[in-house]
């Protein structure tokens, strides 16, 4: 039986980033997962209060997760997101800022705190989630859609630096799945994006979950700067 991994997943307790941390503890790894309140998250891993808007909040949330296990981060999960969807000319600042603040600036904060660990293992996992919409775009998402598509560069950039040391950099880019983002839209929208999904359905957030589960794995250790699409076939590979 190989050593349990530390892994940290931001956004953990619910959601696309709980089936993730889900995935992890099933596999037998040491799971923390962060949430802005420090509650929450599935049975088996354990909780740390993280704002990823906040360097040093990041910094404490990985100094507990290698202080609880004894191992630096093995694998870190980048999903923490959020959306404040409106039209480009009634975008303030404020709205475009806050996204690309949690979901580029947050998961880059993230995978800067996590290399110094991994630079010391030899080895590890960066994965980004980023979204259909950071390839396609998205009405009413330019903030979402720029801070996503921002994950690719950072992906790449990473793996371009640290490929040689066995450190791998990934984006798991998922299309329409159901979780409290998505329940929170009409449900006549909801319906029209179900309706140009390919595989004409939303999936569950496990579907991600096993994706980036094998993104972390041994057999994935050659896939770096990828973008993998979890999207039912909307994006088309982009
Ligand atoms: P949810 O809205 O269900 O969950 C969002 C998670 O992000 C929560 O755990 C939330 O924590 C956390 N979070 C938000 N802001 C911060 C912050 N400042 N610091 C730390 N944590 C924060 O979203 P999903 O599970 O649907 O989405 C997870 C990821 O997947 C996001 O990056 C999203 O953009 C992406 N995605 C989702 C898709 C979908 O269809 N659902 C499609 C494509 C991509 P808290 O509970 O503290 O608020």
């Amino acid at each position: 039986m190989p050593q349990p991994r530390t892994v940290l997943v931001t956004g953990g307790n619910r959601g696309i980033g709980k089936a993730i941390a889900e995935a992890f503890v099933a596999g037998g790894d040491d799971v923390v997962v962060t949430s802005r309140s420090g509650s929450g998250g599935p049975e088996g891993a354990t909780v740390v209060a993280c704002d990823v808007t906040d360097t040093a909040s990041v910094d404490a949330a990985f100094a507990a997760a290698e202080e609880k296990f004894g191992r630096p981060v093995e694998v870190v999960v980048a999903n923490a997101g959020i959306t404040h969807d409106t039209l480009l000319m009634r975008m303030t600042d404020d709205d475009f800022d806050a996204v690309v603040e949690t979901n580029l600036t947050g998961a880059f904060r993230c995978a800067r705190r996590a290399t110094k660990g991994m630079i010391r293992l030899k080895r590890g996992r960066i994965i980004f989630v980023s979204s259909v919409v950071g390839l396609m775009g998205a009405p009413g998402q330019a903030n979402y859609g720029a801070s996503k598509a921002g994950l690719v560069g950072l992906a790449r950039s990473i793996t371009r630096e640290l490929g040689k040391r066995s450190i791998t950099a990934n984006v798991v880019a998922p299309g329409f799945i159901d979780t409290d983002m998505t329940r929170e839209l009409p449900e006549e929208q909801r319906k029209a994006y179900v309706d140009s999904v390919p595989a004409g359905r939303m999936a569950e957030a496990a579907e991600v979950a096993q994706v980036v589960h094998f993104i972390a794995s041994d057999a994935a250790s050659y896939i770096s700067g990828a973008v993998i699409p979890v999207d039912g076939g909307l994006g088309m590979g982009h």
